[in-house]
């Protein structure tokens, strides 16, 4: 990146508007945005982003049937159309630009990039075809394109999902409901008819802990007990009488509302009209997935390496924690999920942290202009407008270390914009800016069925040829 001096230095005039990036274009990094236009007003911002589409999880995380959850990337769009706002996306950091290249270019650089990567299963097993983690899952049937060719392989009458928080709830969610139950979401084509296609008819949701522990938002839990063609099942033994044992009152109020719920789904005889079921498991441990030569059960004739069943230990509860009871089942699945949690990808030059998993820093800031928001630096953890705190802690931050929101000690501000162009265009990297996302946005949106909000385009190549004018909506590389 170059060192030259600014326009503004070589011409001796006062310094420019303090240069900030952000990396990464979910709700932290747009919540940072937002704040620091407020705290700085003067301030230039460029928010960097790996894929062509803008707003992180919400586009590739968030369950395609809960469309109200998304409405708020409407704010971060008018955030990304401030005239003092650009956005690059299809811009990688550590592919197309180095971090200490960042950082010679700007006064401050926010690291809102994420935990994209799963937690591993850590079991005997775990590498078979047919195991998958959710961020893997999920981006497949979000039409994210690093997953495009997941390609997961949904033969199977029975699925096993690890994990008790609302993301194993969705895939659950999103693999029973019937196609007229998708038909107002942005579910991929792709995954839609894979989906449609699959024999599934039983789905575990395995709880390591008990039904008190599980973290499921209520409102998520209860729309489990009103598919159309799936029964909400639940073993009553597994459930206690009341919630008990020290914790704080808002999760003793979760927890109640959580088990009034399972409780109302173990009374209900399951509808044998329903065809599907999504079983609630507690108190049971994955220790392996088995391939079809250890069982010989339904689906053994799955190909070879392929998973055929998750073995689970009865677990009992001893201070939280779950613990071993050396009583061993099986569960007959072609398909496992496991959602139990994000990881980051490492980032060149930067330390993470062993306890979150995320970048090391203290309250956003990791070195001298060098800042960090949303998951990557907190935890994968918490709503989308858990973030917002985050993003208006790094403004502060900004706006403490540069009070007259210009360069340090109020010299002259770095190169900012021009450096990253500059770079970017020696590079051969095709920036996607906010009005050319505009446009992929109404493709997808005119290429819609009746009644979904949009049509996913799901292949890099698919997104960018809309900008070259030769698309109509369908993808170019096939289906
Ligand atoms: C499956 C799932 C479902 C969820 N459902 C809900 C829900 O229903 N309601 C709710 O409130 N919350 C939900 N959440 C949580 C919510 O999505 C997160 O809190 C939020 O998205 C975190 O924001 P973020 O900006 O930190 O990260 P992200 O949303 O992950 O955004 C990070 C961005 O950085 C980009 N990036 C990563 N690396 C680079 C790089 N090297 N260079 C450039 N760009 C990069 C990524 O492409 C991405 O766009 C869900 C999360 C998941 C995983």
């Amino acid at each position: 990146m170059s060192a030259e001096p600014t326009k503004s230095q070589a011409a001796g005039q006062a310094p420019g508007p303090l240069a900030v990036a952000i990396v990464g274009a979910g709700p932290s990094g747009f919540y940072a945005a937002a704040a620091l236009l407020k705290a700085l007003p003067g301030v230039e911002i460029d928010i960097i982003e790996a894929l062509p589409t803008p707003f992180g999880l919400i586009r590739g995380g968030v369950a395609p049937d809960h469309q109200s959850t998304k409405r708020v990337a409407r704010a971060f769009a008018r955030t990304a159309r401030d005239p003092r706002v650009h956005f690059h996306g299809n811009v990688e950091l550590d592919r197309d630009l180095s971090l200490a290249e960042l950082r010679a270019a700007y006064d401050a650089v926010v690291l809102a990039v994420g935990m994209a990567r799963d937690r591993d299963l850590e079991i005997a097993g775990a590498g078979l075809a047919g195991v998958f983690g959710a961020a893997a899952f999920v981006g497949w049937y979000n039409g994210h394109p690093d997953f495009r060719d997941l390609d997961p392989g949904l033969d199977t009458a029975a699925a096993c999902v690890i994990g008790n928080g609302n993301v194993a709830i969705d895939v659950a969610r999103v693999l029973v409901k019937t196609a007229e139950e998708m038909a107002d979401s942005d579910l991929a084509d792709h995954a839609a008819r894979a989906i449609q296609a699959a024999p599934l008819r039983d789905v575990y949701l395995i709880g390591r802990r008990g039904p008190v522990q599980a973290k499921f938002t209520n409102k998520e839990l209860t729309e489990m007990g009103a598919l159309a063609d799936c029964a909400a099942v639940v073993d009553p033994a597994l459930l206690p009488a009341e919630v008990s044992g020290p914790m704080p009152e808002r999760d003793r109020r979760l927890a109640e509302k959580n088990l009034a719920t399972l409780k109302g789904f173990a009374e209900a005889a399951p509808s044998s009209a329903k065809a599907k079921r999504v079983h609630f498991l507690f108190n049971a441990r994955p220790v392996a997935v088995l391939g079809p030569d250890a069982l010989l059960g339904p689906d053994a004739a799955l190909g070879e390496g392929r998973c055929a069943a998750l073995r689970l230990e009865k677990t009992r509860l001893e201070d939280g924690r779950a613990v071993g009871t050396g009583a061993f089942f099986e569960i007959p699945c072609g398909l496992v999920v496991s959602a139990i949690g994000y990881r980051m990808a490492p980032i060149e030059g930067l330390a993470l942290d062993s306890a979150t998993g995320g970048i090391a820093n203290r309250d956003g800031r990791v070195d001298p202009g060098l800042y960090v928001a949303g998951w990557a630096g907190r935890a994968p953890s918490g709503v989308i407008g858990t973030n917002k705190a985050d993003g208006d802690r790094v403004a502060g931050l900004i706006q403490a270390d540069f009070p007259q929101g210009s360069g340090p000690g109020g010299g002259a501000s770095k190169p900012g914009r021009d450096a990253l162009v500059g770079l970017l265009a020696e590079r051969g990297v095709r920036r996607v800016d906010f009005a050319d996302w505009e446009r992929i946005d109404a493709a997808e949106v005119a290429a819609a069925p009746p009644g979904a909000p949009r049509r996913k385009l799901t292949r890099i190549a698919d997104l960018l040829a809309v900008l070259d004018g030769d698309d109509d909506g369908a993808p170019v590389t096939g289906v």
